[in-house]
């Protein structure tokens, strides 16, 4: 039997790095992508011993190596069977509430977590549609949930962002979308909340290891055929959208 592939943007370390480690360990051929081959290189090394793991340059913000790294899969596998869209940056200088953030962070923030994963998604959804079962997984957070936000005790209040949760709300509106229109394929989309880890996107103040993290992406790689597309769920189940 052919083995199933899996693509995962920004997986040089933190949540994208332990969550190829997962999908190699059962047994799919992962690609890693990083932007920076040396790291890249080095991590694909570092997983040498959990199976098949590939490194695939790709910076999710450059439309070049976005395309570069398409063609390449294309040639190499012919087909995708996972992507896990996971690159993403959270801005510290000029981050803040709507009245004082800087419009440049948002810009700034939006083109990796918003615009790096459509366009990779674009890129990739002519392999995933030649694969028998394509899943997108999308590395959103619960702080981009319009739900808690507006729900009476808000839990999001307590952090001074709106960048950061912004992107990760419109990654979600992505994920509903594109599940409605691929709703006639046997493609999924998920957005999936991976819980506090501890990595650099936050300065190592999560209370989990990101090996924890990367299980609910690595199960939402994994949806059963009958699985609903298009929801938003982390290791507890359903997040409100
Ligand atoms: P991390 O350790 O900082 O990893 C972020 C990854 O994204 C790195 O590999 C980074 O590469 C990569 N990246 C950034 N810009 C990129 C670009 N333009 N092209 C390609 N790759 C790029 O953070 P993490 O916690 O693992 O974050 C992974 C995902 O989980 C993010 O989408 C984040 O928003 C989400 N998330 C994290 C938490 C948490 O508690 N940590 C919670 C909810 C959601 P470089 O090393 O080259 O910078």
């Amino acid at each position: 039997m052919t083995k199933r592939t899996a693509l995962v943007t920004g997986a040089n370390k933190g949540i994208g790095f332990e969550t190829a480690r997962q999908l190699a360990q059962q047994g799919l051929i992962v690609w890693l992508g990083a932007r920076d081959r040396r790291r890249g290189e080095a991590a694909a090394r570092d997983l040498a011993g959990d199976g098949d793991v590939r490194f695939l340059s790709l910076d999710v913000t450059d439309a070049t190596s976005v395309d570069a790294a398409a063609a390449r899969i294309e040639q190499e596998t012919g087909t995708l069977d996972v992507l896990i869209n996971n690159a993403g940056i959270a801005v510290a200088d000029g981050e803040g509430l709507p009245s004082t953030v800087h419009p440049e962070t948002i810009q700034q923030t939006l083109d990796v977590n918003f615009f790096g994963s459509l366009r990779v998604t674009q890129a990739f959804l002519p392999l995933l549609r030649k694969a028998a079962a394509g899943r997108i997984v999308n590395v959103s957070s619960s702080m981009g949930s319009l739900t808690l936000l507006s729900s009476p005790e808000n839990p999001l209040g307590q952090f001074p962002a709106f960048a950061y949760p912004a992107s990760k709300t419109l990654l979600n509106a992505l994920t509903g979308w594109l599940a409605h229109e691929l709703r006639d394929t046997s493609i999924k989309v998920s957005s999936v909340c991976p819980g506090f880890n501890a990595t650099d996107i936050n300065g190592h103040q999560g209370t989990q290891h990101p090996s924890e993290g990367a299980k609910v992406v690595a199960y939402a790689a994994n949806l059963a055929p009958d699985s609903i597309s298009g929801t938003f769920f982390d290791v507890n189940g359903p997040v409100g959208w």
